[in-house]
């Protein structure tokens, strides 16, 4: 079964197979880590992930390779209020973003690379690009791409780019502005900026190249597919293209597929709208990161996606049911033998599941047969006409639709867990539902954690913060003292 993904080069659907027969050789852009990943963020890591996990039912193999951003202007602009060296700012949040990526059941990639693990490939592109006369350095010693040297710029975001302007340029990693401009690919050292010294010059990369570098280094001059959110079809896959194909004269990859936005309120959701929700932040309101995934792959990546928390409570519900039947039919005794109306049920559920993730990874199509075939063996149970066959028939179409919807087996304790940890440790008690508490039980670690929070909170003047934890504390039957001896604490 081969699958039909559109692919944003050509404009159409196009079959997905690997040119060397052997493995699918796909790049997808990974995160800047300067921060924690917001659920847009995961929403495009998701259904990269189910593409993946589908190519790999189908039996072929993968080999995908995600870059990790770990020099830009963010991160030095945020590691240096933080007054600590880049490395050490980013390791944090690196750890956080493949935590989540578990949490999610986000399978890693093959190979992971960091920008700046990886800086004398992006100086050695810098200069064929040099030697191609597609790169230009400026008085400051920085280097840009010559948009003029490469007449098929636009061709992936087909975008008019009339507005074109010989020479102009910038230096910022991520910029919108329609009208293309040369982009830098190096950008000389200021000072008390991180910097490399090359033989470009002492600086850093830009975005851009990174990406180009990398995929070249680990896929090859030419891969089967790159992927990404929607934002970065332009300028920056545009710009890889232009830097790539200027140096190798071969198509860089063949297929290229964009993640459509999750939308809040109509909106992209992006920290710079302030409009975010992490996973974290969804964890401590009690919902579970398998619900979590499910809301964000539901929707097929070439449609945007309005969040809400009614779509959370949705999967959740459906969830259910999923792990209800699985249940039923794994602890159930059914007599031997077949029933033919059901054998054709889960064969016909198997065949337009399959079906639908070929018709260009169509995951709310995919699951629809999944739930039909829920209530008909529900039903046939019910008046015991399911056997033994048919459990065993039913439980493969279960186990194809978890290896990529990966939601049946419950593995949800664990990010919850680890959510609450990471809560204590940076102060966020006070954001986790009380539900959640309730259900975890609130340790003396997270009732001493909230409590110093409460008279730090009032050494601040913030005494509405402060009111807010004696409250959601005494809700849960925790009273706190104040005396002159400090604060105590005591359960009613
Ligand atoms: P960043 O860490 O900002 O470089 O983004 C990581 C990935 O998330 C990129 O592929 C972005 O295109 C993608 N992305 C950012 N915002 C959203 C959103 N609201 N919905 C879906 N994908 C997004
Ligand atoms: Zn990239």
């Amino acid at each position: 079964m081969t699958l039909r993904l559109f692919n944003t080069l050509s404009g159409q659907l196009d079959d997905l197979v690997p040119a060397d027969g052997k493995a699918l050789r796909m790049y997808a852009c990974g995160p800047t880590v300067y921060d924690y990943g917001h659920i847009g963020n995961f929403r495009t890591f998701l259904q990269v992930d189910v593409l993946r996990r589908f190519l790999k039912l189908t039996g072929i193999a993968v080999r995908h390779v995600m870059n990790i951003t770990d020099v830009d202007d963010k991160i030095i602009r945020n590691a240096t209020a933080a007054g600590l060296p880049i490395g050490e700012y980013t390791a944090r949040f690196e750890k956080a973003f493949f935590e989540d990526l578990e949490s999610l059941q986000v399978e890693r990639p093959e190979i992971i690379a960091r920008a700046t693990e990886h800086i004398p490939r992006m100086v050695e592109l810098v200069q064929k690009l040099a030697a191609a006369g597609a790169a230009y350095q400026t008085e400051d010693g920085s280097w840009y791409f010559r948009l003029a040297a490469f007449p098929e710029y636009g061709k992936l975001s087909k975008k008019d780019l009339g507005g074109m302007e010989d020479g102009a340029r910038v230096d910022l990693d991520e910029y919108e502005k329609d009208s293309a401009r040369d982009f830098a690919l190096w950008k000389a050292a200021k000072p008390g900026e991180t910097s490399w010294d090359t033989a470009i010059g002492r600086g850093r990369p830009g975005w851009h190249i990174e990406c180009s570098a990398m995929a070249m280094e680990f896929l090859g001059e030419s891969f089967d597919l790159h992927a990404g959110g929607e934002d970065l079809m332009f300028p920056h896959h545009e710009n890889e293209i232009a830097q790539s194909e200027s140096v190798t004269h071969k198509p860089f990859a063949r297929h290229w597929m964009h993640v459509r936005f999750l939308l809040v309120d109509g909106r992209k959701m992006s920290k710079s709208e302030g409009n975010f929700y992490t996973l974290r932040d969804l964890l401590l309101k009690g919902y579970k990161a398998s619900a979590i995934r499910l809301a964000l792959i539901s929707v097929p990546y070439r449609h945007q996606l309005n969040f809400t928390f009614d779509s959370l409570a949705d999967a959740t519900n459906a969830i259910d049911r999923l792990r209800t039947f699985h249940q039923r039919l794994t602890a159930g005794s059914f007599v031997e033998g077949a029933n033919p109306a059901l054998q054709a049920a889960a064969e016909k559920a198997q065949a337009d599941y399959l079906a639908a993730f070929s018709n260009d990874l169509n995951t709310a199509e995919a699951r629809a047969p999944i739930f039909d075939l829920i209530r008909t063996a529900n039903t046939a149970m019910d008046q015991g006409q399911l056997l033994a066959a048919d459990r065993d028939a039913i439980l493969a179409v279960l186990a194809s639709f978890d290896a990529v919807f990966c939601v049946i087996e419950d593995r949800d304790a664990e990010p919850t867990r680890r959510a609450l940890e990471w809560a204590e440790q940076a102060g966020r008690m006070a954001d986790v539902a009380p539900e959640l508490l309730t259900r975890q039980g609130l340790t003396d670690e997270a009732i001493d954690a909230l409590v110093a929070e409460r008279t730090l909170a009032k050494k601040q003047r913030n005494f509405a913060r402060a009111d807010q934890i004696r409250n959601e504390l005494a809700e849960k039957g925790i009273v706190i003292e104040d005396s002159k001896d400090g604060v105590r604490w005591k359960r009613k």
